[in-house]
């Protein structure tokens, strides 16, 4: 192998190399152009630009669900979510009990809840037990 020069990369030019690449570098990757090509096909797919759980549309913010295809996410593995139901799935999920607790349950939890609250509002029934 000839020597390689070593060039200085601007993080926009960063192409993820691999899993641990990326979680060693998250915020570097999510200023990727690779990232903004994903979020990119979301808008072009005419999926929702709105928060998943309470449908708000400021401060909004893309989710992993999953981390599975971390560098070739498939939009299922992504969410819209706005920063404030951001931020309380991380906190449910870094305060989590159970094993089976996962991001992609913890949202849809969240989804089930405002639904709940919702027609709790709409009915007056207030009998709801949480869902935690
Ligand atoms: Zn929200
Ligand atoms: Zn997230």
């Amino acid at each position: 192998m000839g020597k390689r020069k070593k060039k200085k990369v601007k993080p926009i030019s960063i192409y993820p190399k691999s899993k641990k690449w990326i979680s060693a570098h998250y915020d570097l990757y999510l200023l990727s152009d690779h990232w903004q090509r994903i979020k990119d096909a979301w808008v072009k797919s005419g999926r929702p630009m709105k928060c998943y759980i309470c449908y708000s549309f400021d401060n909004l913010q893309f989710h992993h669900r999953s981390y599975r295809n971390l560098g070739q996410e498939k939009l299922d593995d992504l969410l819209v979510l706005c920063e404030m139901c951001h931020k309380e799935v991380h906190y449910r999920y870094n305060h989590r009990k159970g094993k089976h607790t996962t991001l992609w349950n913890i949202a849809e939890r969240m989804v089930r809840e405002r639904e709940r609250q919702a027609w709790s509002k709409r009915t007056g029934v207030n009998d709801l037990v949480p869902l935690i």
